[in-house]
């Protein structure tokens, strides 16, 4: 745990008891912190009042409170401020969330004794964050160095242990945590891509963006690895740097060879190049990395390599952790292949751009999906249709979903078993039964990770 410094014997709120709720609320009153709670949730309220936590109504004790900490899932502007957190605004009590008091209370005075300081890198943007981390993190570990992993994925950021020297600590943060955190200073930040979602949380495209770009300007990182394939992250790179030169700025793109003299990680036909000082530094074959199918998937690997490299790694090393990464649970995840058939899980493709890109890293596609539609329907899905054989709807509103999909050959499944008994069924050498939804999780699961191992025990039950 890293206990929160400032805040002794002074009482500060904290609202929403999740998992970053509790995990602030310990590390607060670690710090000697006197913490007041609240959720509206009465389980959440017990499990704290569990732990020693007093629950009280925010509002009325909002005059005693220096701070209050809120939880990501916690509307603070729009759609419509939550009425604590209104409520802190109007008395004028600073509102921050775990990630400030991350920044806030990390290091200080006993980092001097450590030989080598650690160092923190942040990664934000709008698909591939869990997947870029988890890489970054994998190939450190590989290499033999220290490493945590936290913040949106695995644990809160104020749960990891006191770092070691030369430890690197891996933050995935989401547009939720970057927009409120008062402190946000690691020492590499990367914005993987952008993409529309979460727009009612941020007011529109403009704010979601706004949202991810404040990981870049409050402190300002020492190197920014910014993918540069939309306009949105061509308008930060120009912000961030001098000139192609200045290699405090590490350029990312899989849709271009990027020239010039800057410090530059592109791929093109399935090969990674890191190209610097206008000559080409190393390159990668990434073709045959079993973890890392796709051209999403390449971005993914430039981002981590450009990260590994601005820490010291060599280019080998960072392949080898490239090849023995397994990828993650419900992210293009293979989950077995027999007969010549691949079976890949993309249970998190839960948005259209996401299933595209998927249908993009596939050729021979039973495609499997459908579930609770997002704003905008199936708008968007263009490139990666021609690589479907064939598509399988799931989900309460199925045939309506179906009737979208114009010009392949569609089944109306309605359940995952008969969509997985049907693709299998139709499946010869070569394809690839491929559950990558583009919807929501919520109409038939609990969540996409529940929608996840319903497929893989469907597939698995029938080999
Ligand atoms: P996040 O943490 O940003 O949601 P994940 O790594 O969990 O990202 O991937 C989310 C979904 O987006 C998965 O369906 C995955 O296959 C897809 N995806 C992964 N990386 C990218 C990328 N670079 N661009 C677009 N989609 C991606």
């Amino acid at each position: 745990m890293i206990p929160v410094v400032g805040y002794e014997n002074v009482r500060v709120g904290v609202l929403g008891l999740g998992r970053s709720g509790l995990s602030a609320a310990r590390a607060l009153r670690a710090g000697g912190a006197v913490v007041l709670c609240w959720d509206d949730n009465q389980e959440a309220r017990e499990a704290a009042g569990a732990e020693g936590f007093e629950c009280e109504n925010l509002i009325k004790v909002m005059a005693e409170l220096e701070l209050l900490i809120v939880s990501p899932g916690i509307p603070h502007l729009y759609p419509e401020p939550n009425r604590v957190i209104a409520a802190a605004m109007a008395a004028s009590v600073p509102v921050d969330n775990d990630i400030g008091l991350f920044f806030r209370s990390l290091g200080g005075g006993e980092w001097d004794a450590l030989d080598v300081p650690p160092r923190v890198v942040a990664v934000t943007g709008s698909n591939g964050k869990s997947t870029t981390s988890a890489l970054i993190a994998h190939i450190v570990e590989n290499a033999g160095k220290p490493v945590q992993l936290a913040g949106n994925i695995g644990r809160g950021v104020l749960d990891i242990d006191p770092p070691h020297s030369g430890e690197v600590i891996v933050l995935e943060l989401s547009s939720y945590q970057t927009e409120l955190a008062r402190n946000l200073t690691p020492d590499i930040a990367v914005f993987t891509n952008l993409s529309p979602d979460h727009l009612d949380r941020h007011g529109g495209i403009g704010g979601y963006f706004a949202a991810k770009r404040r990981l870049f300007a409050e402190g300002g990182p020492d190197r920014a690895v910014i993918g540069i394939d939309e306009a949105e992250g061509r308008f930060l790179e120009n912000q961030l740097s001098q000139g192609t030169g200045d290699d405090r700025v590490i350029r990312v793109s899989v849709e271009q060879k990027l020239g010039g003299i800057g410090w530059n990680v592109f791929a093109r036909k399935g090969f990674l190049a890191e190209w610097r000082k206008g000559r080409q530094v190393a390159s990668v074959d990434l073709r045959e990395v079993p973890g890392l199918p796709g051209a999403h998937n390449h971005q993914n690997a430039c981002s981590a390599y450009a990260v590994c490299r601005a820490l010291g790694l060599a280019p080998r090393e960072i392949e080898k952790g490239f090849h023995s990464f397994k990828g993650l649970s419900h992210r293009s995840q293979l989950i077995a292949e027999e007969g010549g058939v691949k079976y890949v899980n993309d249970s998190k493709a839960t948005n259209v751009d996401a299933a595209e890109k998927a249908l993009k890293a596939f050729r021979n596609i039973r495609w499997i999906c459908g579930g609770l539609e997002k704003e905008g329907g199936l708008g968007g899905l263009s490139e990666g249709l021609p690589n479907v054989k064939k598509a399988y709807v799931i989900g309460r509103e199925a045939a309506q979903f179906a009737m979208q999909l114009q010009g392949i050959d569609v089944q109306t499944c309605g359940t995952m078993k008969k969509a997985v008994e049907s693709a299998m069924k139709d499946a010869e050498a070569g394809d690839v039964v491929l559950l990558a939804p583009a919807c929501a999780s919520f109409d038939q699961y609990d969540s996409f990770e529940k929608r996840g191992d319903d497929f893989t025990q469907e597939v698995l039950k029938r080999l």
